[in-house]
């Protein structure tokens, strides 16, 4: 199978029991920004720039609990920001898990080994020692590290164990050079590879999580699926990016520059994802087959933003995690008080023309599983893609010339900081992407 049998029963359990209740909006996947803090300032993160000023403000636990049941998502997806700065992240996932739901992790992979080191001390004893010797072995801890695990964890409080119910989503934009380019800092691709081989050995669930861009190299993210498939990760998740209003406006008005120039249309996105069924078959991509037509353009689908809501710490944010024109108490006054007809594309026309070139997986990955712009044989697709066999990994992959940046003495944070210092557009977070992906590219050649 594809997905694990009790997840993929928890989620049909949850679409049957609203579709015979006829609930006309409910929620799928609650994404949980507990805070917006974090340790990396990637190029063009929307996040930290559009919360930059409350950067210290976190959501209290209850507060991130109670939004999880209100809502009643199946899955909970806990961003930020990091979420691994979130200081009550162990009992975050251990309340969310006891509520019964699925828990993805999103993080930038920097401070998982040290959370996979706590559960290690948590539950040490002598039979713990020929796995500490594999990690010792493979370099995934140090000698002080495994001292530090051997005296054990009694401070009581929970940590973040392997579970069926629970993935780490790291995002990984491409291989070395590229990745670690966009987060403006050397050495994170590397650690990334090396948190997602220590997760594998402990039994923890990996996916990876990768957004598309104007320049992004096709090729590269096949590469990328290849490498991470050889390191047996459970999934990926990949998504088209997403092009803010007022950064496109930005850049027509002070640039003179033509939207196509820079952002991700509908057009391009269907080019950039013309592959992706090919790539459902080879790997274990995340969503649904439905959404990878939509992605590849085979067919339309309506906006469902409402089943994929964002909860901050100033609230349930409408219409979705992309665009903020209101802040709401609790999900149930967010449906009830959004004109949800205003948004999204309906056979090609957007009803809102902030809407016009989005193709985001928060809106529309759940369109392809609730049967919106349902097609003949529909269930039967997403039934069989889900219960299918799991692609096998991809042993070649260990092939693929993952470290090609820093780890073969090509340092370059010094040139990402040159790009994106002389990017003209600090206020459009996706251009200032898609300038430094193009700089990139040239380098590329150059090199
Ligand atoms: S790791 Fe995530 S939240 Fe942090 S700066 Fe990068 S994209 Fe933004
Ligand atoms: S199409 Fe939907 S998800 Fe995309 S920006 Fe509009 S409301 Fe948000």
């Amino acid at each position: 199978m594809r997905f694990p049998l009790a997840l993929t029963a928890k989620i049909a359990r949850h679409i049957v029991k609203h579709k015979v209740k006829r609930t006309p909006k409910f929620a799928m996947v609650l994404q949980l920004e507990p805070l917006h803090t974090c340790n990396l300032t990637c190029t063009g993160c929307g996040r930290i720039r559009e919360y930059s000023t409350s950067l210290k403000d976190m959501m209290p636990l209850e507060d991130c609990l109670a939004s999880a049941a209100e809502c009643d998502a199946p899955m909970v997806s806990i961003c930020g920001g990091e979420p691994l700065i979130y200081p009550k992240i162990e009992e975050l996932v251990d309340g969310i898990l006891k509520q019964g739901r699925i828990v993805y992790i999103c993080t930038n992979g920097m401070f998982m080994r040290k959370k996979m080191k706590d559960y290690l001390a948590s539950i040490y004893t002598s039979a713990l020692e020929p796995k500490l010797q594999t990690l010792l072995d493979q370099k995934l801890i140090s000698d002080k590290d495994a001292e530090t695990i051997r005296k054990g964890k009694s401070d009581g409080r929970p940590v973040i164990r392997p579970s069926k119910w629970q993935y780490w989503n790291v995002h990984i934009d491409g291989l070395e050079y590229t990745h670690d380019l966009i987060v403006e800092r050397e050495g994170v691709f590397k650690e990334c590879v090396e948190a997602i081989k220590m997760a594998k050995l402990l039994g923890y669930q990996v996916a990876t999580n990768t957004t598309v861009y104007k320049e992004t190299d096709v090729k590269e993210i096949e590469e990328m699926f290849e490498f991470f498939s050889s390191l047996e990760v459970d999934g990926h998740t990949i998504s088209p990016g997403y092009d803010y209003d007022a950064a496109k406006k930005d850049m027509m008005k002070r640039l003179n520059k033509q939207p196509e120039d820079f952002f991700l249309t509908r057009k391009a996105t269907r080019e950039k994802f013309a592959k992706i069924e090919d790539w459902g078959k080879r790997f274990t991509i995340f969503g649904t087959p439905v959404y990878q037509e939509f992605l590849a353009g085979k067919r339309e689908l309506t906006c469902t933003a409402w089943a994929i809501p964002t909860r901050n710490v100033r609230g349930w944010i409408a219409p979705c995690y992309l665009m903020t024109d209101g802040h709401y108490p609790t999900y149930q006054e967010m449906l009830a008080k959004v004109d949800w007809n205003k948004y999204g594309v309906v056979n090609g026309v957007a009803r809102d023309s902030r809407c016009e070139n989005c193709m985001v997986h928060c809106g529309y990955d759940p369109s392809g599983a609730l049967g919106t712009n349902y097609q003949r044989g529909d269930n039967w697709k997403n039934f069989r893609y889900n219960f299918g066999a799991k692609p096998k990994p991809y042993v070649e992959g260990r092939n693929v010339k993952a470290f090609n940046g820093v780890s073969i003495g090509k340092g370059h944070l010094a040139e990402a900081k040159a790009a994106i210092n002389t990017a003209s557009c600090s206020t459009a977070p996706t251009a200032e992407r898609e300038d430094l992906l193009k700089k990139i590219a040239a380098t590329k050649k150059d090199s």
